[in-house]
């Protein structure tokens, strides 16, 4: 079924050469993948610029006092078994300074295509060859994915680009040769390692008798067992049906790339911040992000066009579907107390009250060891 139009290319495969056709948009492709590069450059829309300039960012809440940070760090005592609880009783408190940590998100849904030649065994049926026309070029192919920001990759067989070709690992026999016993049929007997013979006990005599094995009754070669003596083993490629329907794939993949940055005041770490609760006071998504210029916190303003630059930059060669821009407000409260005479500090942060203590002063109040 091989046709003879001026229009043959080929793919290398196990060394076989497997004239195949070409087709505008596909001309480079192979048996391995070839990424194929969106039609047009990613372009923002600008009237979204406005839309996002208009979204107004909510008030965050720190709503900490001496006591409510007191009762955080007593609960936080009692959550360790061994702390002691009288700390925050005894503590005089210096000042509180209730601020808050801006944890920003960059979220990039970008899509990826490529081609490659491919084929599975041909069973018979309907062909959908060059015959039916011009292949759709790689990118006009519809493909959508189930749901944006998540990661999911979908194969789909591009129509008009099936062709039968024999198949090259078996040469159209359904049949490779065995690869124990190279198509001899036999091999060396296990029982007797190809001797023939075997040591049998003779408890009569006391001793040790040669006889001959029973496993290949002497020869020494038994009946392959891979092959069940046939010399041959089902080609694998064709799985027996020595035809292949060779055809083009295309592969688009959907990928969720998020950047995140967080800018804090105080000294609390920034791993803390990003695990923790807080309040969502700004969200915008459009199909590509323009940069927050009207936050009042300028460190933000800047990180969101150069986290937006680094995601233009990096994702260049695919094509971005949809872009989010997230800030959560984290309040965190740094105390400064003293307890027996020692200047200390601890944080509150997090819309639940999380305490982080690295020095608590009582780590072992029962004078237990931690195992
Ligand atoms: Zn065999
Ligand atoms: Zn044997
Ligand atoms: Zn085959």
């Amino acid at each position: 079924m091989q046709d003879n139009n001026d229009r043959r290319r080929g793919v290398r495969c196990n060394n076989i050469f497997i004239s195949l056709n070409t087709y505008n948009g596909y001309e480079n492709a192979t048996d391995e993948e070839q990424q194929i590069l969106p039609p047009r450059p990613n372009e923002p829309n600008i009237d979204d610029r406005e839309k996002m300039l208009a979204v107004k960012f909510d008030k965050p809440i720190n709503k900490n006092t001496t006591k409510s940070c007191k009762d955080a760090l007593n609960e936080f005592a009692s959550s360790n078994c061994c702390y002691g609880k009288g700390v925050s009783t005894n503590m005089i408190i210096n000042n509180i300074s209730n601020e808050f940590a801006y944890h920003y998100i960059l979220e990039t849904c970008t899509e990826w295509r490529s081609v490659k030649w491919t084929f599975e065994p041909f069973i018979g049926g309907y062909i959908d060859g060059p015959n039916n026309g011009e292949p759709p070029l790689p990118w006009s192919i519809s493909c959508t994915p189930s749901a944006l920001f998540m990661n999911e990759t979908k194969e789909i067989p591009v129509p008009h680009t099936e062709q039968v070709f024999q198949c090259h690992n078996c040469k159209a026999r359904g049949f490779v040769v065995c690869s124990r016993c190279k198509g001899v049929k036999r091999v060396r007997c296990s029982k007797c390692s190809g001797s023939g013979w075997v040591k049998k006990f003779d408890a009569k005599q006391k001793r040790h008798d040669k006889t001959s094995c029973g496993g290949c009754s002497g020869s020494g070669k038994s009946r392959c067992g891979k092959c069940s003596g046939s010399g041959e083993l089902i080609c694998l490629v064709c799985r027996g049906r020595k035809q292949l329907k060779w055809f083009i794939l295309l592969t688009v993949s959907f990928l969720n790339n998020a950047s995140d940055y967080v800018h804090r005041i105080n000294s609390i770490p920034i791993e803390l911040v990003k695990g923790a609760n807080g309040k969502e006071i700004f969200k915008y998504s459009s199909n590509m992000a323009w940069p927050i210029s009207h936050s009042t916190i300028k460190e933000i303003n800047v990180l969101s066009s150069q986290l937006i630059d680094k995601h233009r930059q990096t994702y260049k060669s695919q094509k971005i579907l949809f872009e989010k821009q997230t800030i959560k407000a984290v309040p965190v409260s740094e105390i400064d107390y003293r307890f027996k005479g020692e200047s200390k500090r601890f944080w509150v942060y997090g819309t639940q009250g999380e305490v982080h203590c690295p020095d608590y002063p009582q780590q072992h109040c029962c004078g237990c060891t931690i195992l």
